[in-house]
């Protein structure tokens, strides 16, 4: 084994899919984080989620760069 998997919290089914990106059908902008740089006011931190396939539960909803100067609001 030696790998870590990720299990589903709802069913405890480990066929779980990490690192998807979290995107919007319609063209309104993204979902995300909103956070400040020295260039651009806000700047939006796309989420990832990690999803169960067996039963469609987001086990984990995660931005990949922590440490951002997060606009709170
Ligand atoms: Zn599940």
């Amino acid at each position: 084994m030696g790998e870590i998997t990720a299990k589903c919290t709802h069913c405890g089914g480990s066929n779980v899919v990490c690192g998807v990106r979290v995107d919007q059908t319609a063209d309104a902008g993204r979902i995300g984080l909103a956070y400040k740089t020295k260039f651009v006011v806000i700047g939006t931190e796309p989420f990832h989620a990690d999803v169960c396939d067996d039963c469609g539960t987001i086990v984990r909803l995660y931005v990949k760069t922590p440490g951002r100067a997060w606009y709170t609001k």
